[in-house]
């Protein structure tokens, strides 16, 4: 920990008396105010964000960086929903440009990674009748049944919202029926940005961001864990993302059942915001260490390696991000549609351990309770110690 370097910001008279305070509150652990966080976004230089980010970082997990192998199921990519923001899904009226999978075709999927050394199945897609409790009840049931060490991290509020109201029963009947079905995690995604001014122009009547945390609250109580998003650098103000953010934290401080807060930068291919530009790296950054910042409860958070570029992935481990997302190969549809940075998602375990070696961060695979699985600091891969053969290359100007 550098304590010494938060120091130094306390004292800098460069810096103003408010962005002080902040700097002594990070030393002090004291959780700031959403004014501050407003703040922070308005007036904080990247370079102390970055140290303030960085402090709780490593105060919380030292050099530790976690990732996770893990393949995603999408079983449908048509939508009743109409998210401005959304490149993915494809009305009904078109839903033939789009797929629809079985319960079969699902199983299909998951039974290609038999002899993979996975430990999770990331399953979410778009909102369609036929998809309801029956369905998914039955097909966590068949996962279980055929491959039970892995973890079935599944479906959204969005989904849960959608199913649960057409079988007329309860969050809390209907997510106790989902646990029972074999559901263990809830990922983080359709929290967009809570605030309703937002929402209710981005997210096309799906639920809300009361509904949306309820449904987590449920699901923390029945002792589960899940995570959450935000979807930002769209419409948004500062203020709506630190709203978003104080949302959350009020359900941590009650629950304690977040594991990870996930930032996602909108892109603006392919969907009805094509008009909005993209924000930059800079605030990308930024936004990781304000997270990190503010959601003082939150243990992780994570980049999406896919959506923002390897390098950027890389940068953020030095913006308060301490795990690193990203399917090690092709199986998601949801960001090469919106135009992300990766139009091929895959990473082989090995790239990715390079990539978080290379600035000299310690490697960790987890499972998605954030055990570790492997401990990758001192791993040799087989073909490290091969010949590659740049020894044999002409010695030029002899
Ligand atoms: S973001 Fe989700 S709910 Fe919204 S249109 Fe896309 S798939 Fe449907």
């Amino acid at each position: 920990m550098h304590n010494s370097q938060l120091e130094v910001l306390i004292n800098d008279k460069g810096l103003s008396a408010p962005l002080r305070v902040i700097a002594q509150k990070v030393l002090a652990q004291e959780r700031i105010s959403i004014e501050e966080g407003v703040l922070l976004y308005e007036e904080g230089p990247l370079g102390y964000l970055a140290t303030l980010a960085n402090h709780i970082r490593e105060r919380k997990h030292g050099d530790r960086t976690y990732f996770n192998r893990n393949f995603h199921v999408e079983p449908t990519n048509v939508c009743l929903y109409t998210c401005t923001f959304c490149s993915y899904s494809r009305l009904i009226k078109k839903r033939e440009e789009g797929w629809e999978y079985s319960l079969d075709d699902i199983m299909d999927i998951i039974k290609k990674y038999d002899d993979q050394p996975v430990t999770e199945v990331h399953i979410v897609g778009g909102v369609l009748p036929q998809y309801d409790v029956a369905f998914y009840s039955e097909l966590f049931q068949q996962i279980r049944a055929h491959r039970p060490d892995l973890h079935i991290k599944a479906l959204t509020p969005v989904e849960y919202h959608y199913i649960f109201k057409k079988a007329k029963m309860s969050y809390e009947e209907g997510m106790k029926a989902m646990k029972e079905a074999g559901l263990q995690s809830m990922p983080g995604g359709g929290a967009e940005i809570f605030h309703p001014e937002i929402r209710d122009q981005i997210a096309g009547g799906k639920c809300s961001g009361e509904e949306w945390l309820r449904i987590h609250e449920v699901w923390h109580e029945l002792g589960c864990r899940s995570n959450a998003t935000m979807l930002y650098g769209h419409i948004e103000s500062y203020y709506h993302r630190v709203h978003h953010m104080d949302l959350l934290r009020n359900l941590q401080d009650k629950t304690g059942g977040f594991q990870t807060f996930i930032p996602l930068k909108f892109r603006n291919k392919g969907n009805q915001m094509s008009h909005v530009s993209e924000s930059t790296i800079i605030e990308d950054l930024k936004n990781y260490a304000i997270g990190r910042i503010y959601l003082d409860n939150f243990e992780h958070i994570k980049a999406y390696w896919p959506m923002i570029s390897r390098e950027t992935a890389q940068m953020s481990l030095a913006y308060g991000v301490d795990d690193i997302d990203g399917t090690i190969d092709d199986t998601t549809k949801i960001y090469t549609m919106a135009g992300s940075e990766e139009q091929t998602p895959a990473m082989s375990t090995k790239d990715l351990v390079k990539l978080i070696r290379q600035v000299e961060r310690h490697p960790i695979e987890r499972d998605t309770l954030y055990n570790t699985v492997m401990d990758f600091k001192d791993h040799v891969f087989e073909d490290d110690n091969q010949y590659k053969g740049y020894l044999s290359l002409p010695v030029l100007n002899k």
